[in-house]
């Protein structure tokens, strides 16, 4: 039994381990969060919305200021916002029936309410229709997700002061936004409404945007988001609100200190980090162990501390992303089904869909060089990509960083239109613990932006041809 999913939409993790559960023969129902449920949990329904509008509004950014150069002319270009939040709520719709579909085709059961861990074979759920029941089973995974992370002296109404949850849905384009955290979700969440007008302020506590993307690929990103107008307050923190008029106003302090200022906008995003959503659900009643930060622990089997209770995705320690989630519900299965399962954190890629995207697998430079490994980088400008430049979105590096001695390929940082699904290639090199000549000598098609990877690797290795 999955306590938790697939809510909104396909592909999180307790959704993957109902599924793989029924579809492999383990026995599978999923207990999920309906709507009258102990209110809106502001979780992975965001994913699709938010790929819907960065496409959408990307689109507009697009046909604003690059058709023209392209030869493409028209007049009385416009946004109608509630067309476009439209195509994005039929988007998650289809997604949405698209698991219940799932559930269907692989004999899951699917009961829609909130529930609550009532001993290690029973979950009890308040039913979303109204009245509860129990749910028996012999195993329990643990799927509930994360929850936005909240801020000491702000607080979100969702009107003027919104997690992401609440900047999917706007009806109006703010005309100031400030977003506080320069994370991935705030920083995709900003370019969309940056895209269609509004100004975008960032605040983040920490000196770098994106703190966990290699330096030097930060540094060109902070840079290209500076260029599409967005404005960036660094080393800052954020400590207070006042919601009183008509927008809000935000009291600043420098992150170390010092004298306080005030910064206006119309709407606030908040998205300062995500915390596991592990209250409330029970734990304690039966003793699940959980570190200092509410995650479940887990032990290599996905198992808890609990016998026949194990818990996956956000909720447990690691990145807090869908694609990691949905790993873990099928290994979670898997071991379950007394077969084997394996989840390698260090080949989980990130993505950021911003335009252009960013994207990685494995180690950054600053921490290969902090574990002391000798290394080598390789970088390929996309300036030098010729289908970049035919394109004329030629903006973006490959980074590959390979171990000295054995060329075996650490990690790959690619900014660069597409990025996101060329990091597979890496993502399958690191795998195999191919080495960057092995990548170097494979042949890819001309022309494409994958070939920056290629010469990526060759200059890793030797020498690119095209620079
Ligand atoms: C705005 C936004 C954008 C994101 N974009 C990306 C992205 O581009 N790529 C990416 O990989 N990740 C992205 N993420 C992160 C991704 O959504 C999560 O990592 C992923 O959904 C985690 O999967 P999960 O199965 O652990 O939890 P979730 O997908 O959050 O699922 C948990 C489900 O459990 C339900 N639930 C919680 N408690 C209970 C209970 N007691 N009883 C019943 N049901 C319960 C919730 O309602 C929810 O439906 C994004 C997150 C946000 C907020």
């Amino acid at each position: 039994m999955a306590l938790a999913s697939p809510g909104e939409e396909a592909g999180g993790g307790g959704a993957a381990a109902a599924a793989a559960g029924g579809g492999g023969g383990v026995g599978a129902e999923g207990v999920v969060r309906g709507g009258g449920g102990g209110g809106e949990r502001r979780g992975g329904g965001g994913r699709r919305a938010g790929r819907a509008l960065l496409h959408s509004s990307h689109m507009y950014h697009e046909a604003k200021s690059s058709f023209a150069h392209h030869g493409v002319k028209f007049s009385n270009l416009e946004v109608d916002l509630p067309a476009m939040m439209a195509q994005k709520d039929k988007a998650v719709a289809g997604l949405t029936k698209g698991i219940e579909g799932l559930f269907k085709k692989n004999k899951v059961t699917y009961v829609k309410g909130f529930g609550k861990l009532a001993s290690p074979s029973e979950v009890s759920v308040d039913l979303s229709d109204g009245g509860s029941t129990v749910v028996k089973g012999k195993n329990i995974i643990i799927a509930t997700g994360s929850d936005v992370k909240s801020l000491p002296g702000v607080t979100i109404d969702e009107k003027k002061i919104v997690s992401s949850t609440g900047a999917l849905c706007l009806s109006e384009i703010p005309k100031k936004l400030v977003v506080i955290g320069a994370g991935y979700i705030g920083l995709e969440m900003g370019s969309v409404w940056n895209r269609l007008g509004s100004e975008v302020t960032v605040v983040e506590f920490a000196p770098d945007i994106v703190p966990s993307m290699d330096g030097e690929v930060r540094k060109q990103f902070q840079r290209m988001l500076e260029k599409q107008k967005m404005k960036f307050m660094l080393k800052t923190k954020v400590v207070g609100d006042d919601t009183s008029g008509d927008g809000v106003k935000l009291t600043l302090e420098p992150a170390a200190g010092g004298e306080q200022s005030v910064i206006e906008a119309d709407i606030v995003l908040v998205s300062a980090g995500r915390v596991p959503y592990t209250a409330g659900i029970g734990l304690e009643s039966v003793g699940v162990e959980t570190d200092k930060a509410g995650r479940i622990l887990v032990d290599k089997r996905f198992m808890t501390n609990v016998n026949g209770v194990y818990a996956i995705g956000d909720a447990i320690p690691g990145p807090m992303l869908a694609h990691k989630a949905e790993e873990d519900g099928v290994a979670c299965v898997e071991f379950i089904a007394g077969k084997e399962g394996h989840v390698d954190y260090d080949t989980v890629p990130g993505v950021v869909y911003t335009h252009p995207e960013v994207a990685s697998v494995g180690k950054t430079e600053e921490q290969v060089k902090a574990l002391g490994i000798p290394y080598r980088v390789g970088k390929f400008p996309l300036l030098a990509n010729s289908r970049a430049k035919a394109i004329d979105d030629a903006e973006g590096l490959v980074k590959v960083v390979a171990e000295k001695e054995t060329d075996k390929i650490l990690g790959v940082h690619i900014m660069a239109p597409g990025a996101g699904e060329i990091i597979h290639e890496a993502v399958l090199a690191l795998q195999y613990g191919a080495s960057s000549e092995d990548i170097a000598r494979t042949c890819h098609a001309h022309p494409t932006v994958s070939e920056a990877l290629k010469e990526a690797c060759l200059q890793t290795f030797t020498k690119a041809i095209h620079i």
